[in-house]
């Protein structure tokens, strides 16, 4: 087991944090822990959740379970956060986030830009209930410093953003949210803690879709919240306990296995990222490439600085997109055409901008003019997998150019 008192290294990490052999069997492996209960020594005591505290035994899945646990511990580890609690999805991480902190009148200040889930989550559900939200560019300073209100207790950031890979300074906008006594949520989904650790930044939570690339392998659902110990363990007896969205021991088995070699998966995919980018960026047919780690993309400053790493995940647009997409749906070898990220094998969809604007994003027109500067009528959205890199553009190259 770690040394708690050793700064070792991220790969060292990613192996080892969280993870102890099983003192019964003395197995190197976390054990896969299925049961749903667990024998009490001692009748009596509370039937309650409530009376929980996070020593307590384990009493029953949905409150706790041993190998869920180990890879709660190796993603506070990794992010380098207090406490972590794991969910069943990215999304229901951030419903039990999203519920836990706001009450009717408070205001949320949500990414103009973010996961559709999320934004329409935000939009539908949370404004029935007496929330107040609005939307800024978090990509612009000025724009969050205008946009924050009185009664503004949180506001929600996620970068790189999803679909167009802007960028939050995260160091500068948690000190205007702080300021605003708010706090700072970011979804750290396409960077992952290899890229970005946005609590050492000054952000108050993280949350993760452990879907993508923690995950990395496309076969286990799954997300988390890390953040301050005494606030986690609060937020679990609310959200994970009564809200129920637990996380299934078999996918943290999963999840732990795929965090493993996460530092070496993000090596990869970022090396496969920036071929792809430049191979796109050079097309006749291929009108923008944005991604972080392009000298051409608008915050490459601000992505060599806050990103040790530019990820897997790019955009580009052409200028026939819906008849492109046809195109690759049918014709491309290598790629999948699917929705989701972050898998070893890569993934390419097309997001049409006014879909995206009528259902998800809903945006006024100051901030729909901003979006279509980076996406105009539509984007691809790839994300490079582990594949050889001159595969994957030989495959984008047959389905570009099909004569
Ligand atoms: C996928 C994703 C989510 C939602 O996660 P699920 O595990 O699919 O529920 C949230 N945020 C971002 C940035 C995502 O990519």
């Amino acid at each position: 087991m770690l040394n708690q008192k050793k700064p070792y290294g991220m790969q060292t990490r990613a192996v080892h944090a969280g993870e102890s052999p099983d003192p019964a069997t003395r197995a190197s492996a976390p054990n896969l822990v299925m049961s749903t209960t667990f024998v009490l020594d001692e009748a009596g005591g509370s039937f309650s959740g409530l009376s929980l505290t996070d020593d307590s035994p384990f009493v029953y899945t949905r409150w706790g379970n041993p190998t869920v646990r180990q890879l709660e511990h190796k993603l506070a580890n990794l992010e380098n956060g207090e406490a972590a609690v794991a969910f069943s999805t990215g999304m229901a991480a951030a419903a039990a986030l999203l519920l836990h902190l706001l009450a009717p009148g408070d205001h949320l200040l949500v990414s103009d830009v973010a996961y559709a889930g999320v934004a329409e989550l935000v939009r539908d559900t949370l404004a029935k209930l007496g929330i107040q939200i609005s939307a800024a560019d978090l990509s612009d300073p000025e724009d969050v410093a205008r946009s924050l209100r009185p009664n503004t207790r949180l506001v929600w950031a996620e970068t790189p953003a999803n679909p167009i890979l802007k960028l939050t300074d995260i160091r500068l906008v948690a000190d205007l949210v702080h300021r605003a006594g708010a706090e700072l949520v970011v979804d750290s989904t396409f960077a992952t803690p290899i890229a970005t650790r946005p609590i050492e930044l000054g952000a108050d939570y993280v949350v993760h879709s452990l879907t993508k690339y923690l995950g990395g392998h496309g076969d286990a659902l799954g997300g988390a919240i890390i953040g301050r110990a005494e606030r986690l363990s609060k937020l679990r007896l609310d959200t994970s306990i009564h809200l129920g969205g637990a996380l299934s021991p078999f996918n943290a088995w999963l999840i732990l296995r795929g965090m493993a070699t996460l530092p070496l998966r993000m090596a990869a995919h970022a090396h496969n990222a920036a071929a792809v980018a430049r191979f796109l960026e050079s097309h006749r047919r291929v009108k923008r490439v944005v991604y972080p780690g392009l000298a051409s993309h608008p915050q490459a400053e601000l992505a060599r600085r806050q990103m040790a790493n530019f990820s897997g995940m790019l955009a580009f647009q052409t200028d026939d997109g819906p008849q492109l997409a046809q195109r690759f749906a049918q014709r491309l070898e290598v790629f999948h055409y699917a929705v989701s990220l972050g898998h070893h094998r890569s993934l390419i969809c097309y997001l049409a901008t006014d879909d995206l604007q009528k259902n998800s994003f809903r945006m006024d027109d100051e901030h729909q003019a901003r979006y279509r500067a980076y996406a105009g009528d539509g984007i691809f959205r790839v994300s490079v997998g582990l594949e050889d890199p001159a595969d994957l553009c030989a495959d984008l190259d047959q389905a570009l150019c099909p004569e």
